[in-house]
């Protein structure tokens, strides 16, 4: 880490920061600018450990500036598997050239509404079926999803129709039922930071779709998925779903350019969900081929045969011949950035 003093700093200042370095077995190289000084801090520490003198360090009045060298997390950085990570979800595998698309409901509703949801999904080209049963709602008024019923819903169809199912899970107490039933978990928005459930999937060996938080800085995402990968499991696929903004037209606002700075800075597989990163139907399609366009591995996407009655999330929900007509239409855009759907 690099340590740069305030203009003015004491010679007494100075030693300060050497005697704290040295304390923790650091060397200290001294540069004395004309105005500044600058102090490189030498030695190899525990990750623990130089967050730790980091923060003491900034803590002095006469600390301008504490700069770490390295990026501050480790098993997420691209440079840990250059290739890319690839999962596998039966026979499905996500962060190849094949742009991996995730259908389904908002919410598991009933059995009849989930098989003809999950035919035909599949049958115009997705791979994993979405489909929420403990929904995280703004107000407890709304339909809270059909809990336990809703996984076993789940799990009957994903038999049925051989296909891959992802389902939300909310609290660390659900995970080894949830786990037994679908294939991929996923860690909703509002629980990006909620580190007691990131240590639990943390311990699982099942694929985990990381939402990003609705005001989560890349830095803070990529902490998140660095939770669950040092727990021992690594089959971690980010998703941007849009973040809050001031924008005034969509429910959040689609933040696409995080896909080729993820990209750039770790090797996990990036997805994007247009349907709550917009909030609106008619918005999805477009954010959808944009973010295959940005170099998305996958999307998922809300679809609901009557949206007009959909007991969550309607208002973004596309129709069967919309989800048909964007499948169709992402085909060519995945062939124009060399990938295929
Ligand atoms: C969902 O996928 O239905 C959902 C609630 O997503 P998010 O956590 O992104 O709001
Ligand atoms: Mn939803």
């Amino acid at each position: 880490m690099i340590i740069v003093l305030k203009s003015g700093a004491t010679e007494e200042d100075i030693q300060k920061v050497v005697d704290k370095l040295k304390e923790y077995n650091y060397g200290a190289h001294i540069s004395r600018g004309e105005n500044k000084v600058v102090i490189g801090a030498i030695g190899e520490k525990r990750m623990e450990e130089k967050i730790l003198i980091m923060e003491q360090i900034s803590s002095f009045p006469f600390v301008e500036q504490v700069i770490p060298i390295l990026t501050p997390y480790k098993l997420v950085k691209k440079e840990f598997n250059p290739q890319g990570t690839r999962i596998k979800v039966n026979q499905v595998e996500i962060g190849n050239e094949e742009i991996v698309v995730m259908a389904g409901p908002c919410a598991v509703e009933s059995r009849e509404q989930l098989r003809e949801i999950a035919g035909f999904v599949k049958e115009v080209g997705a791979k994993v079926l979405r489909g929420g049963v403990f929904k995280p709602r703004t107000s407890p008024y709304s339909f809270q999803g059909l809990g336990i019923e809703g996984l076993k819903l789940l799990y009957e169809v994903k038999n049925e129709f051989d296909i891959p199912v992802i389902t939300e899970v909310m609290d660390p107490r659900d995970l080894d039922i949830v786990a037994e039933y679908v294939d991929i978990i996923q860690i909703g928005a509002r629980n990006m930071q909620n580190f007691t459930l990131l240590k639990e999937v943390g311990k699982l060996r099942k694929p985990v779709l990381l939402k990003r938080g609705l005001s989560a800085t890349l830095e803070e995402f990529l902490f998140a998925a660095e939770y669950i990968l040092l727990g021992g499991n690594s089959e971690v696929i980010l998703c941007e779903r849009g973040i809050r903004t001031f924008s005034d037209f969509s429910r959040n606002t689609l933040d696409l350019s995080i896909i080729p700075a993820l990209k750039e800075k770790t090797h996990l597989p990036v997805f994007v969900d247009p349907s709550h990163g917009t909030g609106n139907y008619r918005y999805v399609p477009s954010m959808a081929k944009a973010a295959i366009a940005a170099g998305a591995d996958g999307l998922i996407i809300e679809v609901h045969p009557h949206p007009e009655r959909a007991l969550s999330d309607g208002p973004q929900s596309l129709t069967f011949s919309d989800f048909r007509r964007l499948m169709n239409e992402l085909k060519a855009i995945a062939s124009a950035v060399g990938r295929r759907l």
